[in-house]
């Protein structure tokens, strides 16, 4: 099923076969309509709070000759560039500043030439992209952080040097060889319900100590090596809250990069109310109808009132999704009652 979260709207063909090629690489790498990204140290460059799409003519979103600017040309060709992937041919680079120091980026910034131009915080960004630019500038920078995680071989301790456009690195030690692939930690989120013998289905809702108080959302976790996702979700459920779930279904999937995961959606079913919460993990937890979620306020809003997860989250669409169904089932009971 398709969905409208934040990251899941990728534009980009990501052309794994094309990146292979280096002649292709370096033909797109000049190209005049060519786009690049500009990554410092885990912020993105913002021009008037566009985010900031330079091709060797102009800067897309703003429209204004680039070429008079010496700021493209001083860095595209000494620092690491990542291809991302094509739009209806236009290729789509990330170019990655993050060696220049503090003191080196601000003269940078000022060769930019515009006003206002300025690095922002790639998640304080979020809220300034549309989901195609979201999705891409994510993407960007889980693979740029895998990257940094693998400048050296895990195997032999040798260098790694970049090939296909950056999504493989390979141990420039002879003897070695060794590839390395961009990774992806998959994590397991699950709304868990309960319906008892008699009145409405309830959902089990936590206060996590990652996040706000008085904001409840679902329970999740990394999947452990050596285990299925329906034995994650059984295991994280019991371990956090002391419940046995079964028939556990898969909803959606969400990629979530803080720094490089995958979320992957799913109901279960309790089979049992008692709770024992794992107080390193969790702050609060408790069980809640549609019609008491339905009171409750959003994320971000003031007051002591119990809050929604953020919209632009894999664990509201589940909780969206389990209210819509329950207050379906209860419409449909009313219907029924006053045939
Ligand atoms: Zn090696």
């Amino acid at each position: 099923m398709d969905n409208d979260l934040t990251f899941c709207q990728m534009p980009l063909d990501r052309a794994s076969t094309l990146r292979k090629s280096n002649t292709w690489l370096q033909e797109k790498l000049s190209a005049v309509d060519s786009r690049f990204y500009f990554y410092w140290r885990g912020n993105y460059l913002y021009i008037e709070e566009k985010i900031c799409v330079f091709t060797e003519k102009c800067t897309v979103d703003t429209d204004v000759d680039f070429s008079k600017t010496l700021a493209f040309t001083d860095v595209i060709t000494r620092s690491p560039i990542t291809f991302l992937g094509t739009n209806e041919d236009v290729a789509h680079f990330v170019c990655d500043l993050s060696l220049m120091t503090d003191i080196e980026i601000t003269p940078w910034l000022g060769k930019v030439a515009f006003d206002k131009v300025e690095f922002i915080d790639f998640r304080r960004s979020l809220s300034l992209l549309n989901p195609q630019q979201a999705a891409i500038i994510s993407y960007a920078k889980a693979l740029i952080h895998w990257q940094k995680s693998a400048l050296f071989c895990g195997h032999c301790g040798g260098k790694t040097k970049p090939m296909d456009g950056g999504h493989r690195l390979v141990c420039e030690n002879d003897s070695c060889q060794k590839e390395h692939f961009p990774r992806t930690d998959p994590v397991v989120i699950m709304l868990v319900e309960y319906q008892p013998k008699s009145g409405p289905a309830v959902c089990l809702l936590a206060e996590h100590h990652r996040t706000p108080e008085q904001v409840y959302s679902t329970l999740a976790g990394f999947v452990d090596p050596g285990e299925s996702l329906q034995e994650a979700v059984k295991r994280e459920v019991y371990e956090e809250a002391g419940v046995t779930v079964s028939s556990v279904s898969f909803i959606d999937s969400q990629p979530w990069p803080f720094p490089n995961s995958l979320m992957i959606g799913f109901i279960a079913q309790a089979q049992g109310m008692d709770l024992c919460l794992e107080e390193a993990e969790l702050r609060s937890a408790g069980w809640f109808t549609a019609q008491q979620l339905a009171d409750f306020s959003e994320w971000g809003d003031e007051g002591d009132a119990p809050k929604l997860p953020r919209k632009e989250s894999i664990s509201r669409l589940l909780i969206d999704l389990w209210c819509e169904r329950q207050l379906r089932i209860a419409d449909n009971a009313l219907s029924l009652d006053t045939v």
